[in-house]
């Protein structure tokens, strides 16, 4: 499919340039299917090049047989357009991959460059040597016209033709509804400027399109200012073969002045380019700093996380999801400034080392979730229960009398006594021992005192609480 199009596209450029823009020698004043040619195929993946170059070898040299030099000259003329086109897909290519975007001004001028000047030299050298080898036409005279033709095409349609054919292959591409307006509004507004303009033989008034077109490049996007030159040439171009405007100041015939004009027209996207380059860089260093705030953002939001996620993990048992013995300190400081008259109780799992023996860690592991979620049902919201060890576990019983105290661990070691915890075939039972102490004015002393008494509980029997002296 694409090689057919390709032909049919590069047949009706070469056919509209060489029966509208042509001089008397048969050069073309604009060469239209170069750009269009290097455009398609730089939207083409590589391995298309080929076969679309073939097509555009033929339908070149049919056009040229029907309507251009003949068909003594067709086939090698052709050969040397669709080896531009390529030369100047390659450079673009290569200054594409190496530049853009971050550096639009090296992109531009590389390009204009080299498939503005550099391209169009090999090409028209080659070109004008076969026209004259085969036709006769003069070298030099043809060699300019053929170099400035191909430069002059290239220079104001690969712009334009690349953003056409880069939007009809990638829909990403394709600009908005809004963009198009925009692109629209530009384009008529420097068709009817160029048309005035050129309506009058002032050359003062040729730098307005210049004004606007520099405008444009700074305030709306480098598609705009690279297709506007392509509006001055059109109605330019058109006056100026209407015989109005200030080409006709030069003394030469039509094929010149329209050469010129369109010379002119490139001049213009010349001028404009480091505007548009400037405006272009600005646009990626803009978005590159809102990447990076962004990327920042969510480094401190990260950043955030991660230090809510340790603070909790520091102050939290990870088994059993009660607080820890550090966060059970804290909390006993906080109450004794605070000032209320708290107590706390030391609780640890009787025999617990044979649960493990017998039913394994895991099991254990369970007993001991069991026994937290036991525990946290049985105190207000308002105390606080921790895991302080093993199977040892911490109580801080706020604004509570040691009376209350004893009663509330009472009833806690009953619920415990009565919770069932489950084991492979069963069910399993544990029994707790329990040492009370006032909290007072000194976490340490008050933890001491009611380790010790649970030592007493321990010693005692198990299965019981012992308040310290
Ligand atoms: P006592 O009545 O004297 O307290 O006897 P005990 O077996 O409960 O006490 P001991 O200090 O001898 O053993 C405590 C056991 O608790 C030892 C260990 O296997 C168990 N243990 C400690 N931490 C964990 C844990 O995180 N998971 C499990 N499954 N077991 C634990
Ligand atoms: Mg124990
Ligand atoms: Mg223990």
């Amino acid at each position: 499919m694409s090689p057919i199009v390709t032909a049919l596209l590069y047949f009706l450029a070469t056919v509209a340039s060489l029966q509208f823009f042509r001089f008397d020698n048969g050069v073309a004043q604009i060469w239209l299917p170069g750009a269009l040619l290097a455009a398609r195929l730089l939207v083409l993946p590589r391995s298309e090049w080929p076969s679309n170059a073939v097509a555009g070898v033929i339908a070149n040299a049919i056009a040229a047989g029907l309507f251009g030099l003949g068909w003594s000259v067709a086939l090698p003329l052709s050969c040397v357009n669709v080896a531009e086109a390529i030369a100047a897909a390659l450079v673009a290519r290569r200054l594409i991959d190496a530049h853009w975007p971050s550096h639009p001004l090296e992109l531009m001028s590389g390009c204009y460059l080299g498939i503005g000047l550099a391209v169009p030299v090999c090409s028209a050298f080659v070109g004008a040597i076969f026209v004259h080898a085969i036709v006769g036409v003069p070298f030099e005279s043809n060699f300019l016209h053929y170099l400035v033709g191909h430069s002059v095409g290239l220079i104001l349609l690969l712009p334009t033709g690349l953003a056409v054919a880069g939007a009809v292959a990638n829909p990403a591409l394709r600009p908005t509804r809004s963009r198009l307006l925009l692109y629209a509004l530009f384009f008529s507004a420097m068709m009817a400027l160029t048309f005035a303009v050129f309506g009058q033989r002032v050359p003062g008034f040729m730098l307005l399109p210049l004004v606007f077109a520099m405008l444009a490049g700074m305030w709306t996007d480098s598609m705009v200012a690279l297709a506007l030159p392509l509006a001055i040439a059109i109605a330019g171009g058109l006056q100026t073969w209407l015989g109005h405007g200030p080409i006709q100041l030069f003394r030469a015939d039509l094929g010149d002045q329209l050469q010129a004009q369109q010379l002119y027209s490139a001049f213009i996207l010349l001028c404009t380019l480091p505007v548009v380059a400037e405006q272009e860089r600005r646009r990626h260093e803009i978005g590159r700093l809102a990447n990076r705030e962004e990327h920042y953002r969510r480094l401190v939001v990260e950043a955030d996380d991660t230090i809510r996620h340790l603070t909790r993990a520091a102050f939290t048992d990870p088994l059993t999801g009660l607080a820890n013995r550090r966060a059970f300190f804290d909390q006993m400081r906080a109450s004794i400034s605070r000032g209320g008259a708290d107590c706390i109780a030391i609780l640890d799992i009787d025999h617990f080392k044979q649960v493990n023996d017998r039913y394994g860690h895991t099991v254990g592991d369970d007993a001991l979730c069991v026994f937290a979620r036991t525990a946290l049902q049985a105190v207000r919201a308002s105390d606080c229960i921790a895991r302080i060890g093993g199977e040892e576990f911490a109580l801080l019983l706020r604004d509570t009398s040691i009376d209350l105290a004893e009663k509330i661990c009472e009833r806690l070691g009953q619920r415990i006594a009565e919770t069932g915890i489950p084991v492979p075939g069963g069910e399993i039972r544990v029994t707790i021992s329990t040492g009370i102490a006032t909290l007072g004015d000194d976490p340490d002393a008050a933890f001491l005192a009611a380790d010790r008494a649970l030592y007493r509980a321990k010693n005692a029997g198990r299965s019981r609480l012992v308040v310290a002296a």
